[in-house]
């Protein structure tokens, strides 16, 4: 058994910060106040939550009333389609997205299909690229949301945000933003991207799992998803993960101070692993070549199955993915791949590898030591 993992599978999900620990720690022991409690413990519980919120707010551009902390990234997306679509009924039923969205996005479209909606998939380019002028195309009079991914969890392309934005603004069309895969690397800056909605995963950025954060602008209406109390100002009814919610911000908050820092060192050490990967017979980068995620090295090998290349690399103690870690476990060829027109055969031998701000050069070493003997076997 190999003495330590080389993780590669940052997209999938990150370990927590100790930094983020230690600012959570408290609310489990000491500070377990229920947060609409009005005695002092309630008070310093929505104390911490309103101090993340700004702390966030304070990341996006936005005012702390537009930010809703909630159990995902899924449920963030969630809340911005499902609440979107269902408050905006009476103005039209037709919703675009693009077909390399994640599940959460693309079963929600699916499931409100159910309900009488119409869903506009914008096709991508050979690199997973959204066209602006297509999402521009594709609206009609009955447009009442676009919904686009920020940056691609399996290949990593940069989408061109600003811009569907600002066709979006122009066309007064509510924009939706899933940045899940962006948190931590790119700027989120909600007025600079023109987004009306964001949603945000704090595991992705080496925050604790099951804390969602949805960035809503002023004026935008959603129909909340869950019934109950009326925490999050009636947006998400629950209550409120305290320590979770103090996690997410100070991992938002962290990941942004460090990101000068350790951006550049990344895509270093990504460029290496592509450089040399490249250089196996029938290998082929997947995604754009330059707008790409700082950690995302993604490829798919001709003639070779994903899963037995991840096996192989278990076996040295080397975890990384094919094609979404969501979707591993099914023998299904990617969609992302199949809407960028990789061949099916091709899309079968995916391997993605995303790295994070603890992987060194000797990971790096390691993975293109043993990478061409695996896929030669
Ligand atoms: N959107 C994208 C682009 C993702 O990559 C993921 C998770 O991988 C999600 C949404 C869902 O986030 P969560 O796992 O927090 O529900």
């Amino acid at each position: 058994m190999p003495e330590r993992t080389i993780y590669l599978d940052h997209a999938a999900t990150t370990a927590l910060d100790a930094r983020v620990l230690d600012a959570m720690l408290p609310y489990f022991t000491t500070e377990y106040g229920n947060a609409s409690s009005i005695y002092t413990l309630g008070r310093h519980a929505m104390q911490a939550i309103d101090s993340a919120r700004e702390q966030v707010a304070d990341i996006l551009g936005c005012r702390p009333t537009e930010v809703t902390f909630t159990g995902c990234g899924s449920e963030s997306d969630n809340l911005a389609i499902k609440g979107m679509a269902f408050a905006s009924q009476k103005k039209g039923n037709h919703l675009i997205t693009s077909p390399i969205e994640h599940h959460a996005v693309l079963y929600t479209c699916q499931y409100l299909e159910r309900f009488g909606f119409r869903t506009t998939y914008v096709p991508v380019d050979t690199y997973g690229c959204i066209n602006p002028d297509d999402v521009g195309r594709a609206i009609t009079d009955e447009t009442i949301l676009v919904s686009m991914m920020y940056a691609n969890n399996e290949v990593g392309t940069i989408e061109p945000i600003t811009e569907i934005g600002r066709i979006c603004r122009t066309r007064k069309i509510p924009f939706h933003v899933d940045a899940v895969q962006a948190g931590g690397s790119l700027s989120l800056d909600v007025v600079e991207l023109n987004a009306d909605l964001l949603s945000l995963s704090a595991h992705k950025f080496y925050g604790p799992k099951g804390v969602g954060i949805l960035y809503a602008r002023q004026g935008m209406r959603l129909l909340p998803q869950l019934q109950g109390g009326s925490q999050e100002r009636g947006k998400r009814a629950g209550t409120e993960n305290v320590a979770g919610i103090v996690g997410a911000a100070t991992a938002l908050h962290l990941a942004d101070e460090d990101m000068p820092k350790v951006m550049p060192y990344i895509i270093a050490l990504r460029d290496r692993l592509i450089a040399g990967l490249l250089t196996i017979p029938g290998s082929l980068l997947t995604g754009h070549p330059t707008d790409r995620l700082a950690n995302n090295a993604s490829f798919v090998f001709e003639g070779v199955e994903g899963e037995s290349i991840l096996l192989n690399l278990d076996l040295l103690g080397i975890a990384a993915s094919t094609g979404s870690a969501c979707t591993s476990g099914s023998v299904d060829p990617s969609h992302v791949l199949l809407a960028m027109h990789v061949p099916v055969e091709l899309a079968h031998g995916s391997l993605r590898l995303t790295l994070g701000k603890d992987n060194t050069d000797e990971d790096a070493d390691t993975v293109l030591a043993v990478l061409p003997g695996i896929i030669e076997k």
